[in-house]
C-alpha cells in the first residue's frame, strides 16, 4: 500500500498513512542534525560522570547532560507536545522533548487533519453538561486552536498543503434530522458561523444538511515538522527513542526516567494522548480506533469540501493530493479499541465507498485511537493525584488538531503561572476519583508479573500448528494463555498475553498487526514492545520450542 520509496517517517502500525511520506526526511534529518542524538548519555553527576562528560565533550562528542534542570520536559511530541514545546521555547524556557519512537509517531501521525469550528461533543450537549457559558467557552477554545494552526503556519512559513473548504453535515433519516437541528441551534448560540443548505456535495441522498463555511485541512506531519524546526531552530531539544516510565519528585525537581536516561526538570507536561501508567484517566476516557482509506477515483468526483454523515459510527469525506494525485480520503466506522475486528471494518468501510464512489483502487489504508472523555470535554492541566507541576492534555475526541494546538496554549501559560481563560472548563480536577480507583491501583500494580512467563516454555501444539503465516492469536497451551503471532517466515512470537498495564488479555489487530488492549487501550507489536497507551511496559516474551 502507498509508496515504498523515500524514508517512511515510523507510525504506531503495520499500515501506511499517506503523512509519512514527505514529511519524514525532513523530521529526522532535523532530530538527527540538531539536538536529538547523542554520542553519550551519562547517566549520574558524582566525579565519575562529570569525569567522563568533560573527556568525552572535549574529545567533540555531543553528551546529553542529564545534571542539568529544564523548565519543562514535554513527555510525547505529537501535536501537543510540539506546540506546547514551541510556545514555550518561544517564551524563554528551558525545554526538553522526550518522546518514546519519532515525532508523529502517534494518533498525529495517523489522524485524518480535518480543522473545524465544530467538534464532536456537540455546543448543545456541551451546554447540557457545562451550561450556556460552558458551551461558549468550549466553542472559543475550538476557534482559538483552529486560529493557531493557522497563526502557526503564517508565522513559522510553514508549507503544509493548508486549504480552506466548506464543511458539511447531512442527515439521513428523521431523527438524525433532528439532532441536525439541535446541532444548529446549539452552534448560532454560540456564535459558529452555519445554515441550513441544499447543495452538498455528496453522491448520498439525504433529508436535510448544515453548511459550515471556513473549514480547514492540511498535511499534519508537513505541519508537525514546521513546528518542530522552528521549536529547534528557538534551542528547544528533543530526545528520541526515550519512552519515559515513570516520574519522582523531589523539593519541587522531577525527575523522568526512561531505560536509558534520566531527565530533571520543573514541570513536567505529559503530552502523551493518554498519560502513561495506572490513572485516573483509565476511568474517565474510552479509547476508540478509527479507520481512514486514500483512495483514486475513476472519475473526477472528488468533494472539495469537507463532508460528513451522521450514522453510528459515522462516515466522511475530504480531498487530499499527495505528490500531486488527488486521493478521497474517507473514514469512519469507529469502534472500541479491541471491541471489534478491525479487518471487517476496513472491509465494511470500502464497500459502504464503493456503493457511492467509482474507485479506481485503494492507495492506502490506516487506523488510529482517539480517547472519548466521559463528559464530552478533554482534560488539560494539571494532572490529579500527582505531584505539582506535572500536567496532562488528553480526552480529545476526534478533534485533537483545534484541542491540541489550544492545550499547546494552555499548558504553556500554566507553566508560566499565567491565568489561562479555558484552565477551569477543562481542568482534569473536575473529575473526582472514584471510590474502586485505589483499590484498582493496588490490584494492577504490578499485574505483568502473575504471568510466569519465565518458567514457561510453549511447544508445539495443535492450535499453535493451525496459526497461519501473518496471523495472532491468543490460544491456549497447557492450560496458560499465549499471544503468538506467525510470521510471514514461518518463525513463531510468543508473549504473555497478559497486557502490563492493567492486566487484561491483548486482542490481535491483524490489520495494525499490533495487540490491542480491550480495557485501556495499549497496543504491543509483535515482539511484545509497547506501541502507543498507557503502558510502559513491554509484553513478556515466551520462547518456543518451534523456532
Ligand atoms: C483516525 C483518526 C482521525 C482523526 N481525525 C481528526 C481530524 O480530522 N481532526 C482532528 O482535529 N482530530 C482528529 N483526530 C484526533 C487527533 O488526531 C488526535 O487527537 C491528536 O493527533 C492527538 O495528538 P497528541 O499530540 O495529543 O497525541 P499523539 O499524536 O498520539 O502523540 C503522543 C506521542 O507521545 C508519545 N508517547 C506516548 N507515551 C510516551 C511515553 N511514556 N514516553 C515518551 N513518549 C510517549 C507517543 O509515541 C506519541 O508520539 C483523529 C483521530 C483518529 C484516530
Amino acid at each position: 500500500m502507498g509508496k515504498t520509496t523515500n524514508t517512511v517517517l515510523a507510525r504506531d502500525g503495520a499500515q501506511r498513512a499517506p503523512w509519512q511520506y514527505g514529511a519524514a526526511t525532513i523530521i529526522s534529518k532535523a532530530l538527527f542534525d540538531t539536538t536529538a542524538v547523542y554520542d553519550a548519555l551519562i547517566v549520574g553527576a558524582g566525579i565519575t560522570g562529570i569525569t567522563t562528560a568533560l573527556f568525552l565533550q572535549k574529545a567533540g562528542k555531543k553528551v546529553f547532560d542529564t545534571t542539568a534542570v529544564y523548565d519543562a520536559l514535554i513527555v510525547g511530541a505529537g501535536i501537543t507536545g510540539i506546540t506546547t514545546a514551541l510556545f514555550l521555547q518561544k517564551a524563554g524556557k528551558k525545554v526538553v522533548i522526550a518522546e518514546a519512537h519519532n515525532p508523529g509517531f502517534g494518533t498525529t501521525g495517523g489522524t485524518s487533519a480535518h480543522i473545524n469550528t465544530f467538534a464532536d461533543t456537540t455546543y448543545a450537549e456541551a451546554a447540557n453538561a457545562f451550561g450556556e457559558e460552558g458551551a461558549q467557552l468550549f466553542a472559543n477554545a475550538i476557534n482559538e486552536g483552529f486560529t493557531t494552526i493557522k497563526s502557526n503556519i503564517d508565522t513559522y512559513q510553514i508549507d503544509c498543503d493548508y486549504e480552506i473548504n466548506p464543511g458539511y453535515l447531512y442527515a439521513e433519516t428523521g431523527d438524525e434530522a433532528k439532532q441536525l437541528d439541535e446541532i444548529y441551534n446549539g452552534a448560532l448560540k454560540v456564535g459558529v458561523p452555519v445554515n441550513y443548505t441544499e447543495e452538498v456535495p455528496t453522491p448520498v441522498e439525504y433529508l436535510n444538511a448544515l453548511a459550515f463555511d471556513g473549514q480547514a485541512q492540511f498535511h499534519p506531519l508537513k505541519y508537525l515538522r514546521g513546528l518542530q524546526k522552528a521549536y529547534l531552530e528557538a534551542g528547544g531539544v528533543i530526545l528520541g527513542n526515550t519512552l519515559i516510565t515513570g516520574i519522582e519528585t523531589d523539593n519541587g525537581i522531577h525527575t523522568a526516567h526512561s531505560l536509558t536516561n534520566v531527565i530533571r526538570a520543573k514541570t513536567v507536561i505529559y503530552a502523551t494522548h493518554m498519560p502513561p501508567n495506572i490513572n485516573l484517566f483509565n476511568f474517565e476516557c474510552a479509547p476508540y480506533r478509527s479507520y481512514v482509506l486514500g483512495l483514486k477515483l475513476k472519475t473526477d468526483t472528488y468533494p472539495d469540501a469537507l463532508v460528513y454523515d451522521m450514522q453510528e459510527p459515522y462516515h466522511y469525506f475530504r480531498t487530499q493530493v499527495i505528490d500531486g494525485e488527488k486521493l478521497l480520503i474517507a473514514g469512519g466506522n469507529d469502534h472500541k479499541t479491541g471491541h471489534a475486528d478491525p479487518e471487517k471494518a476496513f472491509a465494511d468501510l470500502e464497500k459502504y465507498i464503493r456503493k457511492y464512489y467509482n474507485v479506481s483502487s485503494v492507495k492506502y489504508r490506516w487506523s488510529s485511537q482517539y480517547y472519548v472523555p466521559v463528559d464530552g470535554l478533554p482534560y488539560i492541566g494539571q494532572m490529579p493525584l500527582a505531584a505539582d507541576g506535572i500536567y496532562c492534555a488528553t480526552g480529545y475526541n476526534g478533534n485533537g488538531m483545534m484541542l491540541g494546538s489550544i492545550a499547546g496554549k494552555i499548558l504553556s501559560d500554566l507553566v508560566r503561572r499565567r491565568p489561562n481563560r479555558y484552565q477551569d472548563l477543562f481542568s482534569p480536577s473536575r473529575i473526582k476519583p472514584v471510590d474502586s480507583f485505589s483499590e484498582f491501583v493496588k490490584e494492577n500494580a504490578d499485574v505483568a508479573y502473575h504471568f510466569v512467563a519465565d518458567r514457561f516454555h510453549i511447544h508445539e501444539t495443535d492450535s499453535l500448528k493451525r496459526l497461519q503465516r501473518g496471523t495472532g492469536k491468543v490460544l491456549e497451551v497447557d492450560g496458560e494463555k499465549i499471544a503468538a503471532y506467525r510470521d510471514e517466515k514461518g518463525a513463531v512470537h510468543a508473549l504473555s498475553p497478559v497486557c502490563t498495564h492493567a492486566g487484561c488479555i491483548v486482542n490481535w489487530n491483524g490489520e495494525e498487526k499490533s495487540w490491542d488492549c480491550p480495557c485501556h487501550g495499549a497496543r504491543y507489536d509483535i515482539d511484545g514492545n509497547v506501541l502507543t497507551g498507557p503502558a510502559t511496559k513491554n509484553l513478556l516474551k515466551i520462547s518456543s520450542d518451534e523456532n
